[in-house]
């Protein structure tokens, strides 16, 4: 292969695009190393989290290079979205995706074939069409940028067959660099999208998937939407955040519950009317003070950077799409609430949608160890961050002093006993029942399958009936956790126990619970004071931040956002596009008040200057 030393001229021309375009003074680690490398003409795998600032290494790119670069993107929402912001600092880009009309895309094509356009969006199944490929051919591409890559894994959980068939197109242009960017593979994937992609000798870029300004929260689901409302009220009363539900009748569920307490919630899921799918996302993007209920059908390409929360109200489908989903949190590097709370039935409808499935054995088993993946996570006793970030290949040395169990961590005591109760009462009666029924037995409470079975004659018959049924209920499902017991390979509900369980049942080995669950102390508190909830509480995430300004700081602040919105309506995008909270925090601490001290802002470009600057500067000189 071929070095090309960098020309000088290009490292200005990337300084000199990020500072001017994007309003930024320097580059993140390994941006410039990135930049550098795509500036060479070579091929890279760009591995880093949400927010690392992905995509500048390949817009830079494509503005200082001559010609187009062409981004291809798995969906129109990130596509279109990219474009708005692009065109907000003044960048000549556009999009080609199945959302266009036939004129449209005749007036795109004109623009390109004009080489007017710096930057292109398309889709998969756009890049691949002959009409595409034909269009390739008559212009100077500078670029083929592939985002989200790991759509080409077929393990993954975004999998995208067409993604497969890019080097059909690539290969018809070898002297152009590939570029392939994602945030979330894990060390198989990882490996896995070079070759598919046939990056040729890539460069690996890959930083620490860790995200700092998360904070990580998980706990056990009791009363679900009642423990979620107390999360979203006691520390994002004034936030948007999006919380993640399974079922398309659960998203519709937690939406009305959460608008019958005040919040403004909207519903999103793959059942409705793609219409109203398209108002619900836009509302969402646009408005600074809404919560998205939604299944996981919303959420990939929402770049709304000011999410301050997302919340899992049922277990995840895997760790990777908890990753994924989690994402959508704090992309603009304020601190952020990632929570969950989850149930043992979560985990049994996870088993048996495995089970009952059609898919092949190999498939299945697949699927097993990602669920078994996701349950270590939540279960494992240690910080947060080392767990997740061990999972995916990385060594990080914890605490990290920002998830609940570095900040509250749990004691765990001795529970073999209560084990061996729940493994006897299953194993006496031919593992051929569930969880409500052994409880029964252990509690000894006479219901009508008990009499039926005799089972009131077996010696385990009231053994535990010191321990209430929600206490045993939440055994069981520790148990279910820890690979004590399964669920039978028909996913039926019945209970039996693993090489695991025998093990413990015959006292070969132990096993422990935490000392308190934190649900059963929060449910004693709400019975002694139901009804005396304090609402409304303000964020600390937000008084934190804020509660150092003056009042007329905080006018500031308002006059700012207020005028922010009212640009956005004009411009029809959202807020955020005109400037984010991070750039809006900046105005109000250093208070700029001449266009050089404006530009220093991050997020401030010479194209931002023009357009807002003057009333920027106006409104700080009002609050001064
Ligand atoms: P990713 O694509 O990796 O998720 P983005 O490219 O959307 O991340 O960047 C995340 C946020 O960080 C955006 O708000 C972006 O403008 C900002 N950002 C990126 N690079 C820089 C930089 N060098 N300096 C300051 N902010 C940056
Ligand atoms: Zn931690």
């Amino acid at each position: 292969m071929q070095v090309t030393e960098v020309n000088p001229d290009y490292t200005n021309a990337a300084l000199g695009v990020l500072s001017k375009t994007f309003g930024f003074q320097t580059f993140r680690a390994p941006q410039d190393q990135i930049i550098a490398h795509v500036l060479k003409r070579q091929d890279c795998f760009v591995n880093m989290p949400t927010g690392g600032g992905k995509s500048l290494c390949f817009q830079i790119p494509a503005l200082v290079l001559d010609g187009t670069s062409v981004v291809i993107s798995p969906l129109i929402a990130l596509m279109d979205d990219q474009v708005m912001n692009l065109r907000q600092m003044g960048v000549r880009c556009a999009s080609l995706h199945s959302g266009h009309s036939l004129p449209e895309i005749r007036k795109i094509e004109s623009e390109l074939f004009k080489g007017i356009i710096k930057i292109l969006y398309v889709s998969p199944e756009k890049f691949l069409s002959p009409r595409f490929r034909e269009t390739l051919e008559a212009l100077n591409i500078s670029l083929f940028a592939i985002d989200e890559a790991h759509c080409v894994s077929q393990w993954g959980h975004d999998f995208r067959p067409e993604y497969m068939r890019l080097p059909e197109v690539m290969n018809q242009f070898p002297s152009v660099p590939r570029m392939a960017l994602t945030a979330t593979a894990d060390p198989p994937t990882a490996r896995e999208i070079p070759l598919r992609l046939a990056l040729r000798q890539p460069q690996i870029f890959r930083t620490s998937m860790d995200r700092p300004n998360l904070q990580y929260s998980i706990l056990e689901k009791d009363q679900g939407q009642a423990q979620l409302l107390e999360f979203i009220e006691s520390k994002h009363s004034q936030h948007s955040g999006i919380v993640y539900r399974l079922s398309r009748k659960d998203v519709e569920a937690s939406a009305e519950f959460l608008q019958s307490k005040g919040i403004p919630a909207i519903a999103y899921h793959a059942g409705m009317e793609p219409s109203l799918r398209r108002k619900r996302q836009e509302q969402f993007l646009q408005e600074e003070h809404i919560v998205m209920v939604a299944t996981i059908a919303f959420g990939m390409g929402i770049d709304k950077p000011n999410v301050r929360f997302v919340a899992h109200l049922d277990l995840p489908k895997s760790l990777e799409g908890y990753v994924q989903e989690i994402g959508r949190a704090g992309r603009d590097g304020l601190p952020a609430d990632v929570w969950m709370a989850w149930g043992m039935r979560d985990f049994e409808m996870q088993r048996s949608f495995i089970e009952r499935s059609e898919a092949p054995e190999q498939r299945k088993e697949m699927e097993r160890r990602k669920l078994r993946q996701l349950i270590d996570f939540c279960e494992a006793g240690e910080c947060r961050r080392v767990t997740l970030l061990s999972q995916f290949g990385e060594s990080y040395t914890g605490p990290c002093g920002n998830c609940d169990q570095c900040k509250n961590p749990v004691q765990k005591r001795d529970a073999t006993r209560e084990a061996q109760m729940v493994l006897s009462a299953s194993k006496r009666t031919g593992e051929r029942f569930g969880a409500v029924h052994l409880v029964d037995i252990l509690i000894g409470n006479l219901s009508d399958k008990v009499k039926q079975f005799h089972h009131d004659e077996l010696p385990t018959f009231g053994v535990g009936k010191e321990q209430s049924p929600f206490s045993w209920r939440w055994i069981i499902k520790r148990m279910l956790a820890a690979d004590l017991l399964r669920t039978d390979a028909q996913g039926h509900w019945t209970l039996q126990s693993t090489e695991k369980g025998q093990n413990v049942l015959f006292g070969r080995d132990t096993f422990f619970l935490p000392i308190q669950d934190p649900s059963i102390e929060r449910l004693n508190k709400k019975d002694k004071n139901s009804g005396r909830r304090k609402k409304n509480r303000s964020s600390p995430v937000l008084s934190e931040l804020e509660s150092q300004w003056s009042e007329n700081d905080r006018k500031l602040a308002q006059a700012l956002r207020l005028r922010r919105k009212e640009e956005a309506a004009s411009a029809g995008v959202p807020p955020y596009v005109i400037f984010g909270d991070k750039t809006l925090y900046a105005l109000v601490e250093e208070k700029p008040s001449t266009d050089i001290e404006l530009l220093a802002i991050s997020g401030i470009g010479a194209n931002k200057l023009e357009r807002f600057g003057d009333w920027i500067l106006q409104e700080i000189r009002s609050y001064s």
